[in-house]
């Protein structure tokens, strides 16, 4: 069933354990999720970018994704990622988005919680929650993401950002990447103590991909209630393609995509149990 992403997340946060947002790009990976926490027993964030506007068919993508999720007993929520304009935002919220991710995090912090703030009063009266973000999460390997400065959140600023925007859920820059990590991850867990302090409400983990199972356990008892996969979704299909490809053969396309398919799964399903563990 489609459910508001805020109730997913809620109860993620009062039993302690995280839910996974999987990027998706086309039928396969949704289906791929979808299947993966049905198995699992497990809620699932399905997360489109804004970035995909260009290439997806935004309104029958989320028509596609609700009859999806009225077929299996696990909550699915549909979620708009990275999202820099107001328009994108409205589109989402109109075709059936269950929450919208504004990110602001390019802006000085009294001009990200202006427009921060305009955005959670719009998604709001539409019955959708909203994620946003401060602090900047830095670009890895293999990422489409745009490039973020790394700049780490600050508590405080945190603290009256959630105040001022209202906003439901936030993510915290806290040394993850975006894509796989080039070297050792530093992640800051006594900064993640910090914020959790100074804040309330759910909080969101960019950059799951190639971040260490231990790390990702303590980042879940320290408050982080959403974790983001994507590139390590990304590298799966792309290596399945990559050695069909070197084999030369001339298989049908459905094949070639159903097995693509299979090749995401065991990603997911890691990702789905270590995060789902009380
Ligand atoms: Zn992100």
């Amino acid at each position: 069933m489609l459910v508001n992403t805020k109730e997913i997340l809620t109860k993620a946060q009062q039993e302690q354990y995280a839910v996974a947002a999987f990027n998706v790009y086309n039928l396969e990976t949704a289906q791929a999720a979808i299947q993966v926490s049905e198995r699992e027993g497990t809620p699932v964030i399905i997360a489109l970018g804004e970035r995909y506007f260009p290439t997806v068919d935004v309104e029958g993508f989320s028509a596609m994704i609700k009859a999806m999720a009225e077929k299996v007993k696990v909550p699915v929520a549909l979620h708009l990622d990275h999202a820099y304009e107001k328009e994108s935002i409205i589109r989402a919220i109109r075709a059936g988005f269950t929450s919208v991710m504004y990110d602001g995090s390019k802006y000085n912090l009294e001009e990200n919680i202006h427009f921060t703030k305009e955005i959670v009063e719009i998604a709001h009266m539409a019955g959708v929650s909203v994620e946003a973000e401060i602090g900047s999460v830095a670009r890895g390997a293999f990422s489409d993401e745009e490039e973020g400065d790394g700049t780490l959140t600050d508590p405080q600023s945190a603290k009256a950002f959630v105040a001022e925007t209202n906003v439901d859920f936030l993510a915290a820059a806290i040394g993850t990447v975006h894509g796989m990590y080039k070297g050792e991850p530093k992640i800051d867990l006594a900064l993640l103590e910090k914020i959790r302090a100074a804040v309330g409400i759910p909080l969101v983990l960019h950059g799951g991909s190639g971040t260490p199972g231990d790390v990702l356990e303590k980042a879940i008892k320290l408050g982080i209630c959403k974790v983001n996969v994507n590139t390590e979704v990304s590298i799966a299909a792309v290596s399945y393609l990559e050695k069909y490809a070197d084999n030369n053969q001339m298989a049908h396309l459905s094949t070639i995509m159903a097995e693509m398919q299979q090749a995401m799964e065991p990603v997911m399903t890691k990702f789905v149990r270590l995060l789902s563990k009380k």
